[in-house]
């Protein structure tokens, strides 16, 4: 704290994100990034963009990327928002579409960055609680608010909304934006993407972060009607105009053109999340089913934070929170079959 902190900055409660150790030869399975190396398409397409191209600045409105997304979901560019990560997509929809002076509703147990865009736009953040089983209820969501977020598949329960839900939702929620965010999606669910050409209040954002293997290159995007694109674009323009750099433009365009690599590499990670939510419930974990890259997993007889603490005396991390309700659970993103295999090796001795 300094006298010279602005008085926003003195409130904020900043996300905190798992951790990327330095240590070699670690079991990662904390944040959720891919186990396999993203496309070695998108690494020549890279690679072909290093060169004396960097000395200029990247195309401010990432056309192409807006065109191959567009293609690919089916709409047009101009429905289409990129921005530098979802995180970054989700801080403007936050300032551009959340400040209403109504509160914001979100799951109690949901992504953690939600809260933290609240305090940083001093947006009024209302949690709704998930059922006993983590599951949300859309009829709680009948109620005055200033919009309404939630990931689906939900992080960290990895639970699915079934599309009909979210048209219910709509249906009862006209008068404010509902974000759907999807960085999960491509693991097991169906894009809401199909919803927004009905929904003129509905936004979808994703990311390339998961199943495109590319969280190191900051990507992420938004679809949704051309009226709210345009408010994320006003905000972008007033803040980066260049939030998207060359490399990243060339391997995201890349990532969507190789079709034949994202299938596969998601079914890798669908089939081994299949094979670690049976190994855990066979040693008497309760697994909470997930349609995501990760399981939420919790033990009868041990506290999460003592089983996260001998995993990584063993050299495997996952991703415990020690927060209400899930304090007892491990959040395990679904590593390679290695690593997947040790994790299930070491537990015994554990539990
Ligand atoms: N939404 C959810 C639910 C997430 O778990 C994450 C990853 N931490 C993100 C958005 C942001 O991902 P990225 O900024 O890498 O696109």
């Amino acid at each position: 704290m300094s006298r010279y902190w602005s008085p926003i900055v003195r409130e904020l409660v900043p996300y905190v994100p798992g951790e990327q150790p330095k240590i070699k030869d670690l079991i990662k399975l904390n944040t959720n990034e891919h186990p396999l190396g993203p496309s070695p398409k998108v690494i020549g397409a890279i690679k072909a963009e290093l060169n004396d191209s960097l000395r200029l600045y990247p195309d401010p409105n990432s056309d192409a990327l807006k065109s191959v997304i567009a293609d690919y979901h089916k709409v047009t560019p101009s429905q289409v928002f990129v921005g530098n990560g979802s995180d970054e997509v989700l801080a403007h929809i936050f300032f551009g579409l959340f400040q209403h002076g109504q509160p914001l509703l979100y799951p109690d147990v949901t992504y953690s960055f939600y809260p933290v865009y609240c305090g940083l736009y001093q947006i009024e953040g209302q949690a709704v609680p998930l059922d006993d089983d983590f599951v949300l209820r859309v009829e709680d969501y009948r109620q005055p608010n200033g919009g309404v977020i939630f990931p689906n598949p939900n992080a960290p329960t990895g639970r699915l909304l079934p599309l009909s839900d979210i048209e219910t939702l709509m249906q009862h929620n006209t008068d404010s934006v509902v974000v759907v965010d999807e960085a999960y999606i491509d693991f097991g669910g169906e894009t809401a993407i199909k919803l927004v050409d009905r929904y003129p209040n509905l936004l979808v954002t994703q990311t390339l972060s998961k199943s495109r293997s590319l969280a190191g290159l900051r990507v992420g995007f938004a679809v949704g009607h051309a009226d709210l694109i345009d408010a994320l674009e006003r905000v972008k323009n007033s803040f980066n105009s260049y939030p998207v750099d060359r490399l990243a433009l060339a391997g995201a365009v890349a990532a969507f053109e190789d079709e034949a690599w994202f299938k596969s590499a998601c079914d890798y990670v669908i089939a081994e999340r299949e094979r670690v939510a049976t190994g855990l419930e066979s040693l008497g974990f309760d697994v909470i089913p997930s349609a995501a890259n990760f399981v939420l997993a919790r033990h009868p007889d041990h506290k999460g934070a003592d089983l996260a603490a001998a995993l990584r005396q063993r050299s495997i991390i996952v991703r415990h929170f020690q927060k209400p309700r899930i304090g007892d659970f491990l959040r395990i993103t679904i590593g390679s079959e290695a690593q997947n295999a040790a994790l299930l090796d070491a537990l015994p001795d554990i539990v």
